[in-house]
């Protein structure tokens, strides 16, 4: 079988939690009537020292939602340039909720400077955007964020009354990165949104976590958005059997992108960056591309080639695959020489 390194949202649901999927008791959600959608969110909502937890089809759905029950039209979120929210979800904010982003340069730790956040924040003014919301990302590009920033970014956002996200489509991989429990790590946020179907395996589904108020709101974003699903439980089975079956695993595949980055960072002419999560990044001479990604797909290795490459690892790569791909990638560069 192809080793797929493109994403970690490649994953099949394994047997067993096509099991769970199969077993899952069902009811109409948009009624609130799905036994197992009202576990899966509860069990977040503790899991993660919230008031109450909402499925939803996707994560950009369940952060545009957020962004919907924190912000009106006309109001602004502050957001790193690099952050998913508002880089990668087609700049929803704008286009569905009239909320303006107001992107701020993300550092290469993955922080922004406060200084510069603090002073993107508008006077109450009709000139003006009304800031509204501090929006963070963790991991962001696979990097942890500094505990002691994101504390100083939450109270820096208190002072002046914002409302704090966080999109923590992989907070697991913080939580086992660093062995801290995901409340800890979200206390201080007003909403956070998780992805269920990264790292953690299902097929489909983000938890959004927040106050009932928030919550509330929410929903009523979810409906406008077209995320009421009817008998989803079957999908929110895969989550709960992801919450409780694979969290603690995250930690081999930190153990795998910590192998891959280090095979790579053999190979003359590939400059890998520090692997912190399950994300390895590679520069790749921009002559070389496309010749290596056909060399790749030849030897089963599936990979989205470019100058800066992203590969990921994830429940369905092991070890042996790992070894296979950095294997590849040496065969390639080593012919060059030869
Ligand atoms: C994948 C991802 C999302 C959105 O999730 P989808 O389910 O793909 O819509 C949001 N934020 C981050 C950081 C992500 O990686």
């Amino acid at each position: 079988m192809d080793v797929n390194l493109r994403s970690d949202t490649v994953t099949r649901p394994s047997d067993a939690m096509r099991t769970a999927m199969a077993a899952a008791e069902v009811g109409d959600d948009v009624s609130g009537e799905d036994p197992s959608v009202n576990a899966l969110q509860a069990r977040a909502a503790s899991l993660f020292g919230y008031e109450a937890g909402l499925f939803f089809p996707s994560g950009t759905q369940s952060n545009l939602a957020a962004i919907m029950g924190h912000c009106q039209r006309g109001d602004e979120y502050l957001v790193g340039q690099d952050a998913h929210t508002y880089r990668n979800e087609g700049g929803g904010a704008a286009v569905l909720a009239s909320v303006q982003p107001q992107p701020l340069a993300n550092r290469p730790d993955g922080t922004m400077d406060l200084a510069e956040v603090e002073a993107a924040i508008k006077p109450d003014d009709p000139h003006y955007a009304r800031t509204r919301l501090l929006a963070l990302e963790n991991t962001i590009g696979g990097k942890v964020l500094d505990p002691a920033w994101v504390a100083d970014a939450l109270a820096m956002a208190k002072r002046h009354g914002l409302a704090t996200h966080l999109d923590g489509a992989r907070i697991f991989n913080v939580a086992v990165k660093l062995g801290q429990p995901v409340d800890v790590l979200c206390r201080g946020f007003d909403s956070v949104s998780v992805c269920l179907s990264k790292g953690l395996g299902a097929p489909v589904g983000s938890v959004l976590l927040g106050t009932r108020d928030l919550i509330g709101r929410a929903q009523r974003a979810r409906k406008i958005l077209g995320g009421g699903m009817r008998q989803a439980g079957i999908v929110a089975a895969a989550g709960l059997y992801a919450l409780e079956h694979n969290v603690g695993r995250l930690a081999e595949d930190h153990a795998n992108a910590a192998l891959l980055g280090g095979l790579l960072s053999e190979i003359p002419g590939l400059a890998v960056e520090p692997v912190r999560t399950n994300m390895v990044f590679v520069r790749i001479p921009a002559e070389r591309c496309d010749a290596l990604a056909a060399h790749l797909k030849a030897s089963g290795v599936d990979a989205s080639i470019r100058p800066r490459t992203r590969l990921c690892t994830h429940l369905d790569v092991d070890r042996a695959g790992i070894e296979k791909a950095g294997a590849a990638f040496r065969a390639f560069f080593s012919a060059r020489a030869g």
